[in-house]
Parts: C-alpha cells; structure tokens; sequence
C-alpha cells in the first residue's frame, strides 16, 4: 500500500497551489499530488482572460469592499458573504506572492502589473498574461512541485474516496499506463478535481472536466451543495463551443445581432456587454429565439450572434488577445480583424461542488466536518460565487482557497495517525468493477450513452428551465442510468484502456448530472445563472439558503442550508 502523508487529487491550480503551501509550511511532511492528465494539461492552463485583484496599478480608486461588493452582488446575494470577504482581501497578496514565484504576468509602461474590465467589475482589476493567464500561473506552480520534492503520480485515475466511519483514509487509483491498481493511504486528502463542463453537449472544457470528484464525492454519502448552478459562458465559438474569453469584451468588442444592432442595450444599459455571464448568455440566447439570431449565410433567424471586434484595430487585437484570434482563425476560418467571430452560450463553470468550509473542511452536513478530508477549487462550493460567477474569480479561488487549505491540512496532520485501511478489501472491490465492465456483453456503445445523456442535460436542463421540462429530463436520466449497464467495451486489455476510462467517466457524468437536474428542480425561482420560467422571479424568503444534495441508489434527498451575509443585504440586481 502507498502512503503519504497528504495526498492530493487534481494537479491544475487549486491542487498544486494547495501542494506549495504544504511544503512551504512544513518541508518535513510527504505530500502527493495525482492526476489523470499530465498536471500541466489541467483545465487551469486554459484559462485566459486572468485573475482578479485589488491592486489598484490602473485604477486607484479600487477597493477589496468594491470587489466584495460585486462578487455578491454577481453572485446574486447566494454567495456566504464571509467566504467572499476573505477571498477580496486576500487576493493582492496571491497575485504578488505568484509574480514572486516568476509568473510573467503583462506590465504596464512602469513595469507594474497591467489589469483590465471584466463582466461584473466595476473597476479595472483584472491582471493577466496577454490572454495566456491560466498557462503562466501554472507552469510556475509546477515548477514550484518540483522544487519543493512534492511526488507527482501523472496520469493516474482516482476511482474511489476510501471512506469509513465519517473519516478520509485514501484513495484507490488506477494507473492509465498499464492498468495497475493501488491503495493509497493518507493523513488527509484533498480534492481539486475541478469541473464537469462534459456533462452537457456543447462546452468551453476540456475533456477531463467530468466532475469525478464530485461523483466519488456524491457516492461516498457526503452531499453536494448548489450543483442547480451552471454557468453558461456568453461567448462560445459556434460551432465548436470553445471559449472566446471575456477578455476580448473587457478589451471593447461588441455583441451583434442579425439586425446589426448591440442589444445589450435592452438588458443591461449600464454594463452593456460586460454585465454578469448569467444576464449575457440569456440574453444572446433570447435573441437567438427571438429570430435575431444569425445563419452562416448571413441571414436572420439562425443560432448564433456575432462578437465584433473590427474597430480595436489589429496592433491591440494581437497584443492584448491574441489567442483568440488565433483560436478564431485556426477553428472556423475567421479572421477578426475583418470579420466578427460567430459565438453563442457554452457551458464553462460549476458555481457548486463539494460543500467546504473557509478552510477547505468538506463538508458531511450542514455545520459537521469530515475528519482528514478537504477540498478546493472548481470542484469545492465554499461559495464564494453564489448562483453566478464573476469572470477573473475563479483563478483567485483556486489561488486563495489552494493557499488556505494548504496551509489548514499542514497544520491537521500534525496532529493525525497514519488511518487503517484494508488494502486487499479495496483492490479487490475495484478489481471486480474493472472486470465486470470489461465481461459485460451489452448493446450500447459508450459514446452512444454519453452524447444521448449530454444532449438530455442539455435539452432538458439548460439555459431556460421548467418544471415540466425537467421533469421529463428526470425520466430519461433514469433510462440511460439502465443503458449504462448495457455498455460493452472492445478493448479488453491493460495497456492505456481509454475505454475504460470513459465507463468510469460516464458513470461519474450520470451521477453528476442527477444531482444537477434534482438540485433544479426543487428550486422553485429564478437566481443567477438558475432560471425557471415557471418561476421567473428570485424569492428571498423561500430560497435564500444553500442547496444541500445526498445521493442515493433509491434517489437524491434535497435539505438546505442558510447563508452567511455579513456586509451586504440583498437588494434587486440590476445593471
Ligand atoms: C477555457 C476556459 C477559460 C477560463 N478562463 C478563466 C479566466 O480567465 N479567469 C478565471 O478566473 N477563470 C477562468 N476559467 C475557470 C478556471 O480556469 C477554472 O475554474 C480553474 O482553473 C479550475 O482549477 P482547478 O484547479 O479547480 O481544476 P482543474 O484545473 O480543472 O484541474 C483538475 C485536475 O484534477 C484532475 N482530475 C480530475 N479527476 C481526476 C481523477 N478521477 N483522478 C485523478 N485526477 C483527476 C485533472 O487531471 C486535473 O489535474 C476558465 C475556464 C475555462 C474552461
């Protein structure tokens, strides 16, 4: 059996920002990080448009309470107010503490750190690397593994939490390369398992965002909290869905549609394309129904509106955002310089996750603790994005709560015995799952099941939302969860079996997705990016608390929880 002290499950920015901490506070402790990529192909090195910070270089008036203020107001007043306050305040002092690491962060013309709009922000504080953030901050933190001797298990797939008796003990994981199986035993264990952008059919993701660690999560009987809260980003490419970062707005473009007309005018006159992704998406996708959208030919009526960026000139379009044009042009053959880009909603955020406390305590309910294991990042709900994120918060999040939770576990196991664990009980059991999918002689194909399952989410739990239309989502759920036990793989053998690996995905989407759905229904309002057209206005005095999910073989079981307001009374949202 492996051990170590700390094992970490996730090598984008939450996890290995998580990892330095730990060395940093005590370079005595054995600290792990695994991932089913290679840590620098995480999700985080995607991200684009930067990270935000109060570190008033363009605009002095700035303040952490302004940014508190916007991130809970963005949040639609769901976010705990004390989570978002510690996560403001603490955000110059990150930024910093990654230029000090080396981070190329762009620079103004003195050499300090250049910041830029972004939807929701009422100052300019986001910083960033061109549009390249995710990609500097963490190469550097891999960098960092490595210096400090942090062992990294690359391309590794954790199957299973090991929980007994309300307490963490490890993890099992499978090796990709040649099919090996081990017990991992742990002081504390942390998830950064970042999102689950594939459970619905189009998405800004990447194909490891399959909320695993929600899934094994949601399975070992501990709750899920807000999973009804999807963030569709405005502004995917069509048709591919990747993302074109909200950097090109904060740098000016405009949105279009097929009447030449910017109409975010009708939806947010004060922020117009830089309101909140939750406002925007409904918008476009309004116009998009409303027949205003626009077909590859040009004409009316079609699924997308176009992002224009024509007047920004070429020299700020290729210093500034040169990803996306190159994404633009690489993708669909659209040169921005020339031509507006065609985009539409994409699916690109969770708001909820695994319920954690300020220092990365998971959760068991409403105010009790998991003993030894602990969560940060995407995959956490601390919640410091409430029903909606604000674009630039949520780098900050794995920045600030991988740091804090870091620094919470190398305090934790100090005082904590390495668990027992029944190693051959538990290679057994995943031993037995592994054969049983590969013996299985069923009918379906896996990608079959998967593309019927992220169209159902995507039909039936999207943008707009009823009861009815959920409902009927709810049956068809139910039925591929029967389909998926009559999947049938070709490949048999040991040797990097991605087919295994997307049976053991898909099972994890399912169960994703049905909390998801569950989560939704029973929310009978409309907050954020949670939008029923049954129930087209937010309701304070029913719905202002957290959503709780337990998963169960026999169904989800839905409690809530109250919020944390401290600074801010929730007021109408407007822009
Ligand atoms: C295209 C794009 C652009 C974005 N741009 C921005 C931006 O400009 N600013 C901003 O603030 N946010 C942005 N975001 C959001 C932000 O990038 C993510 O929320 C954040 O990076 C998530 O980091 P994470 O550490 O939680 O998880 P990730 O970076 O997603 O890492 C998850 C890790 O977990 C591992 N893992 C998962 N399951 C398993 C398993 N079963 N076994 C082993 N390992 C596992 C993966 O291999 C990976 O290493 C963007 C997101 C996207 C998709």
């Amino acid at each position: 059996m492996l051990e170590h002290d700390v094992i970490i499950v996730g090598g984008g920015l939450a996890g290995c920002r998580a990892a330095v901490e730990i060395a940093r506070t005590n370079p005595s402790l054995n600290v792990a990080v695994v991932a089913k990529t290679h840590p620098i192909r995480s999700h985080s090195v995607a991200a684009q448009g930067g990270i935000a910070a109060t570190l008033k270089n363009v605009d002095s008036s700035d303040s952490w309470e302004a940014h508190a203020f916007d991130t809970v107001k963005g949040s639609d007043y769901l976010a705990d107010q004390d989570a978002v306050e510690i996560l403001t305040r603490e955000a110059p002092d990150v930024v910093i503490d990654l230029e000090h690491m080396g981070v190329l962060f762009s620079r103004l013309s003195d050499g300090r750190i250049a910041q830029r709009a972004f939807g929701g922000h009422s100052h300019n504080r986001t910083c960033y690397a061109a549009d390249k953030t995710g990609h500097a901050i963490l190469h550097e933190l891999v960098n960092n593994l490595r210096r400090y001797g942090v062992q990294i298990y690359q391309e590794w797939y954790v199957m299973r939490l090991i929980l007994e008796d309300g307490q963490a003990k490890g993890v099992v994981m499978y090796r990709i390369l040649d099919g090996r199986l081990e017990v991992v035993r742990a002081k504390a264990v942390m998830f950064a398992t970042g999102g689950y952008g594939r459970v619905y059919n189009t998405t800004s993701n990447d194909y490891a965002s399959t909320g695993d660690g929600l899934a094994m999560t949601a399975l070992a009987g501990l709750p899920l909290e807000d999973m009804e809260f999807v963030q569709f980003h405005p502004t995917g490419l069509y048709p591919v869905g990747v993302l074109i970062s909200e950097a090109v707005r904060g740098e000016g473009a405009y949105l279009i549609n097929s009447d030449g007309e910017r109409f975010m005018a009708r939806y947010a006159p004060s922020r117009m394309e830089l309101a909140p992704r939750d406002i925007t998406s409904r918008a476009i996708a309004y116009e998009i129904r409303a027949g205003r959208g626009i077909n590859p030919d040009g004409s009316a009526g079609g699924p997308f509106v176009h992002l224009d960026l024509r007047h920004l000139g070429k020299e700020k379009i290729m210093s500034r955002i040169p990803f996306c044009w190159e994404e633009a042009h690489r993708l669909v053959g659209v040169d921005a310089i020339t031509e507006p880009i065609p985009v539409r909603p994409t699916i690109h955020y969770c708001m909820g996750g695994i319920p954690v406390n300020t220092n990365g305590q998971v959760r068991s309910s409403g105010e009790n603790f998991v003993e030894g294991f602990f969560a940060a990042g995407e995959t956490a709900c601390v919640s410091v994005h409430g029903a909606n994120r604000l674009g630039s918060n949520s780098l900050l999040e794995c920045v600030v709560y991988g740091r804090r939770t870091g620094a919470a576990i190398a305090q934790y196991v100090q005082d904590r015995k390495f668990p027992t664990v029944d190693e051959q009980l538990y290679l057994r059991q995943a031993q037995q799952k592994l054969q049983s999918l590969l013996d299985q002689g069923g009918k379906y194909r896996i990608n079959q099941v998967r593309q019927a399952f992220q169209d159902t989410m995507t039909e039936y739990c999207g943008v707009f939302r009823t009861e009815e239309l959920m409902r009927q989502g709810w049956e068809k759920l139910q039925q591929l969860q029967q389909q998926y036990t009559e999947i049938y793989l070709d490949d048999k053998g040991s040797c990097w079996n991605t087919e295994i690996l997307e049976a053991l995905e898909l099972e994890n989407l399912i169960v994703v997705g049905q909390m998801i759905l569950s989560s939704a229904l029973n929310r009978q309002e409309s907050r954020g990016a949670h939008f029923r057209e049954d129930y087209p206005e937010r309701d304070d005095v029913n719905f202002l608390k957290h959503t709780m999910a337990y998963y169960s073989p026999a169904g989800i079981d839905i409690q809530y929880r109250p919020v944390t307001i401290t600074m801010f009374q929730p007021q109408e949202r407007k822009y």
